[in-house]
């Protein structure tokens, strides 16, 4: 098989730009692994322009921002009902009726409720929505608006807009799409087989132009670019049905809770830099519960617990571009918190940069590690 293209990868990362690479005619195939605990997998898939204990803007947020929720549309728009199903029991279509399948919600717009857990915190809060001119910070009518669902005492501010990404369905449909145009091998990809030839790689019986890596931590573990400044950071959360509460708010008092497919709920976080394993722990569960009963009025039912490793970094900006020394070996990498924002622009940079040799962004590029790399 020859393509242009062979991508290790199927997160945010490889899906975008196995997306992108489509939009320019570029020929790929992508190898995944399926694992049920990847970052992309447990995420919430948020988009928040205002982030972090001191409220910072998102980085780039102003072009990131609205770049990613025109990019979902769009991908939405490919993934219709036909890729939707995740079943053997395929639906079929006509052309004429594939044109006429509604698109898929991938994105929805949505504000994030922000309970001031200080005084200190509301001022910040105050200063901050004054600095971004109303932008993102808003004040709620009736602070007290939430005292249904809530306990507070400091009242609250607004964080909008915000938008939430479904991204088991983006990677569920993506895949599928993949699938039906024989673009993706649900397999593992096994470093030792693959070749470096002059002009291209060889895996097995694939013989691609250049060959992407976008397997997340993986690429930290071993590989052409394990030698970068990742920061790995492993993160958790609940799944909880809970009766009563809107789920059109995200709601942020310490930890979040985000609405989840399904009607359901999404708790969490932990940023923990000193894990010793991937798996979700009980230490995690009770504090998140003991919060839960802490904070909120409505009862909640447990419907499971997630756990991933974020492949963060630790100047906070993505990774890509192409190894110093091998030029046809490339990452798309290092979105950290920020993939489902990050991810849909530095993919389109990248397969770009592919069809057209446009140049990528320097602080995203690791031609600025260099050196780093070229110890391999
Ligand atoms: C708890 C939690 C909450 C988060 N919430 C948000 C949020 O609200 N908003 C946000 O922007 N970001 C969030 N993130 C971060 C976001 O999830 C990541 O930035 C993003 O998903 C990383 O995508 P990726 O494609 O690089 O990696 P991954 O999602 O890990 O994808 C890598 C893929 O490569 C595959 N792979 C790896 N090795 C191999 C191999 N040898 N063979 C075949 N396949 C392989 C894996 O199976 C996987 O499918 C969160 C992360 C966590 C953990």
């Amino acid at each position: 098989m020859q393509t242009s293209v062979l991508i290790v990868g199927q997160g945010l990362c490889g899906t975008w730009l196995s997306f992108w690479l489509q939009q320019l005619g570029i020929d790929c195939v992508v190898i995944d692994e399926e694992r049920p605990n990847t970052s992309t997998r447990v995420a919430s898939g948020v988009i928040n322009p205002v982030t972090g204990r001191r409220m910072t803007r998102t980085w780039m947020a102003d072009e990131v921002i609205p770049f990613a929720v025109k990019a979902y549309e769009e991908l939405g728009r490919k993934i219709t009902a036909k890729y939707e199903v995740r079943s053997s029991r395929e639906r079929t279509f006509s052309p004429a009726q594939e044109q006429q399948q509604p698109a898929t919600t991938l994105i929805q717009r949505c504000d994030i409720i922000d309970f001031f857990n200080s005084p200190d915190r509301r001022k910040d809060f105050e200063e901050k929505a004054k600095q971004y001119a109303a932008e993102y910070l808003q004040w709620p009518e009736d602070e007290a608006a939430m005292q249904q669902h809530f306990r507070y005492e400091l009242g609250y501010g607004i964080i909008a807009p915000a938008y939430q990404v479904d991204l088991q369905t983006m990677l569920d449909g993506w895949r599928q799409y993949l699938l039906q145009h024989q673009q993706l091998l649900a397999q593992r990809f096994d470093a030792s087989q693959l070749q470096l030839l002059p002009d291209g790689v060889q895996y097995q019986d694939i013989r691609a132009d250049k060959i992407v890596f976008a397997d997340g931590i993986a690429a930290n573990a071993a590989g052409f670019f394990q030698l970068l400044p990742f920061a790995l950071n492993k993160g958790e959360a609940l799944i909880l049905k809970i009766d009563g509460l809107p789920n059109n708010h995200i709601y942020k008092k310490g930890n979040s809770l985000t609405p989840w497919r399904g009607g359901y709920f999404w708790a969490g976080s932990t940023y923990n830099n000193h894990y010793t394993n991937d798996q979700p722990s009980e230490a995690f569960r009770q504090q998140m519960e003991a919060w839960l009963q802490s904070v909120l009025k409505h009862p909640f039912t447990v419907l499971d617990h997630v756990a991933a490793i974020r492949p963060a970094t630790v100047e906070r900006r993505p990774f890509a571009g192409w190894h110093p020394q091998h030029p046809q070996v490339g990452i798309l990498n290092g979105t950290g918190t920020k993939g489902v924002t990050l991810a849909p622009y530095f993919a389109q940079q990248l397969a770009a940069n592919i069809a057209q040799q446009t140049p990528l962004l320097p602080a995203v590029d690791v031609a600025r590690f260099a050196r780093v790399l070229s110890r391999m």
